[in-house]
């Protein structure tokens, strides 16, 4: 199966929508998808999502509501499955903003997300935590 053109790059790079407003790499009869192996780090994480706040210096962590996305409500209900996907949604995530370039990451973080809800939070990278505070025009010795 071939896919033209599959990804939209604004700000930053992600698969295109379907007239039907699915994800082109959705497939509607097994409703799978079609590149699992390979898909893209938000894709592996979800519905878990991030956010890194730079004045307490923590990665925060959200998982999206039950009404944008049925399989949070089915990940949220069931404590164990929980806990195992977050584990690997936080690697997957903290992979992907070590290695995302500045305007990447800044674009991503620009994006609001107000239909999930806060459920842990970590140190975050040094690293990533210095170009986040460099952005938001907040000095070391303020921490
Ligand atoms: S998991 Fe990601 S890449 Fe796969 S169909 Fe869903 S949105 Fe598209």
């Amino acid at each position: 199966m071939q896919i033209k053109n599959a990804f939209d790059i604004e700000d930053y790079v992600f698969p295109k929508l379907d007239t039907d407003g699915y994800c082109v790499f959705h497939d509607k009869n097994t409703r799978k998808c079609l590149v699992h192996p390979v898909k893209p780090e938000t894709c592996v994480a979800g519905p878990i999502t991030f956010d890194i706040n730079a004045e307490t210096g923590k990665i925060e962590w959200f998982v999206k509501m039950e009404n944008i996305c049925p399989l949070a409500g089915r990940v949220y209900n069931n404590k164990s499955l929980l806990k195992k996907h977050v584990g690997s949604a936080k690697k997957e995530i903290s992979r992907l903003v070590r290695d995302l370039d500045s305007q990447h990451l800044r674009a991503i973080l620009k994006r609001d997300e107000p239909e999930t809800f806060k459920i842990d939070e970590d140190k975050a990278d040094e690293r990533v935590l210095a170009r986040v505070r460099e952005w938001a025009g907040i000095s070391e010795k303020h921490q």
